[in-house]
């Protein structure tokens, strides 16, 4: 069950269409497979429409909303649809994992599986001048060694559960963790876990050995 959600403001500024693109990127994603963010989401766009457009809610108007979209309705398309290329499923040695509707363009970017290290998968995808993003497969027992961060990392789970030492991550959850957090994510779920994950600068690695990994943090998901 998905328990962790963009917060109120995260979704009032993607509803603004003022959020990040790679923020935008993934709470529409997240919102994709979220029925409450969903619901929130209309609710914002509903009252945001009202403050644009106060005309339209009111019922006295010469020009009713219904007439006016069906004269929309009406107008022949200017050209014929372009087919935008889409993935809809990630294929992980030889298993599948279907995709939010709003990963399925960009996963059409996205690179080979690489094994980083121990169980730990991942797959460079590129967002243009958003940078890259990753697809990061956690086999199970697989995991990120302890790190922080020097700026924002944003994970959604696409498929399966994983753990970071503080709380327990189910498919769909999104997850904003920054210089405040320490973690170390692993997944213990039969079917491993796939996340998605972008983040704005290298991560920085905290514990034994795994410090050796520091002058190579741009390897992992930057
Ligand atoms: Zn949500």
């Amino acid at each position: 069950m998905i328990k962790y959600h963009p917060d109120h403001n995260q979704l009032l500024q993607f509803a603004r269409g003022e959020a990040e693109p790679a923020w935008a990127l993934l709470i529409a994603a997240h919102v994709d497979m979220c029925p409450h963010c969903q619901d929130e989401l209309d609710s914002i766009t509903e009252k945001l429409s009202e403050q644009l457009l106060p005309e339209a809610s009111l019922a006295t108007t010469d020009i009713s909303f219904d007439s006016m979209m069906f004269d929309i309705m009406k107008l022949e398309p200017i050209e014929t649809e372009t087919v935008i290329p889409e993935k809809h499923f990630l294929e992980w040695e030889g298993r599948q994992f279907e995709l939010p509707r709003a990963l399925r363009r960009v996963a059409t970017k996205t690179e080979s599986w690489t094994k980083l290290v121990g169980k730990l998968w991942q797959a460079p995808v590129d967002l243009g001048d958003m940078g890259k993003g990753h697809f990061i497969y956690m086999e199970k027992g697989g995991s990120v060694p302890e790190h922080t961060h020097r700026g924002n990392e944003l994970t959604l789970v696409i498929n399966g559960e994983f753990e970071d030492g503080h709380r327990c991550y189910d498919t769909g959850d999104f997850i904003l963790m920054n210089q405040d957090n320490t973690h170390m994510p692993v997944s213990n779920h039969d079917d491993g876990c796939l996340v998605f994950s972008f983040v704005d600068q290298p991560l920085h690695f905290t514990s034994g050995l795994a410090r050796l990994l520091n002058p190579f943090s741009h390897l992992f998901f930057k």
